[in-house]
């Protein structure tokens, strides 16, 4: 290869960091010191973990934009990059290059960026959406594989451009406190409830994933408009950011929907059993220690494939 073809190859080529076995959430770092993936010795194997394959397509299949499959079993055509840098929106973690979503999701994000001055929010800071071509992830994340899920972190944008390496080594703000019971009230903020509500509203979105301390708080905060609170649904982790989960867009009759979200705000005493000691602090013996097998490309639908080999 010449100087220039190594150039271009790297530039590329998908660059990842040495987090293979590490959880990726907002408060992971990134990197500024990309390594670029390894080429497989036998890409056509039907036992390589799919996430082997799609980690190493770092642009879009060129094709119309159409989601395949389900949120953690899937992949995306034709995704559109959210650009890094808004008026009212800012990147995270560039070296992940995980700012892709179906263009609905791009839309979406834009959408409540731009609303989020109007609530005392000055810009959001954007973690993950989805790969170039979605599908598995070699860190982090099940869903996240079809471009309709975004993590929006619970730290408001700062108001200057955040350099490449703050992108990469900034914290999010964990905003549970210490019994995991509530919200750390040293950093939670009306504005925190005002930006979660705005983006529940959206008609777009199916739900949206919070700690159940940050539930219990919005359930308290949320005044005589609780019409939305039923799509914020509590879940383990997220208590450094919120993971909006958009529709099945309209254009993709191959997108599986979730079920849809039940009824009730999810407040009060049906937050209770996440307080309780067995979640809380959950016995050793009853965390599984083996991880699930890799998905296969043979477990994701069959128009994937065509995804990933298109050039
Ligand atoms: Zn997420």
């Amino acid at each position: 290869m010449t100087t220039k073809q190594k150039t271009r190859a790297a530039v590329f080529a998908f660059m990842v960091a040495f987090l293979a076995h590490e959880a990726v959430s907002a408060q992971t770092r990134g990197t500024l010191d990309l390594q670029q993936l390894p080429a497989l010795a036998k890409p056509d194997d039907p036992a390589i973990p799919a996430k082997e394959l799609f980690g190493r397509r770092p642009m879009p299949a060129p094709l119309e934009a159409r989601v395949i499959g389900f949120y953690s079993k899937g992949c995306l055509a034709g995704a559109k990059a959210l650009p890094i840098n808004g008026k009212t929106w800012q990147v995270m973690r560039l070296s992940r290059n995980r700012n892709w979503g179906h263009p609905n999701l791009v839309q979406f994000l834009e959408r409540l960026a731009d609303k989020g001055p109007k609530i005392g929010w000055r810009g959001l800071l954007v973690g993950d959406l989805s790969q170039a071509r979605g599908g598995p992830m070699l860190t982090g994340h099940s869903s996240h594989q079809i471009g309709l899920d975004a993590d929006i972190w619970l730290t408001p944008m700062p108001d200057r451009e955040l350099t490449r390496r703050e992108r990469e080594e900034m914290s999010a703000t964990m905003m549970v406190a210490a019994d995991r019971k509530d919200v750390d009230p040293e950093v939670w903020m009306p504005t925190h409830t005002q930006i979660i509500k705005a983006a529940a509203k959206d008609p777009i979105v199916e739900r949206i994933f919070v700690n159940a301390a940050i539930k219990k708080a919005l359930c308290r905060e949320a005044g005589n408009d609780r019409s939305w609170l039923h799509k914020v649904r509590p879940y383990y982790g997220h208590d450094y950011h919120f993971h909006v989960r958009i529709k099945c867009p309209a254009d993709s009759p191959d997108c599986r929907p979730q079920d849809p979200v039940p009824e009730g705000e999810v407040c009060g005493k049906d937050l209770d059993h996440w307080f309780t000691d067995a979640i809380l602090h959950p016995k050793p013996s009853l965390i599984p220690s083996k991880p699930k097998p890799p998905l296969t490309m043979a477990d994701l639908p069959p128009a994937c494939r065509q995804v990933l080999l298109a050039p």
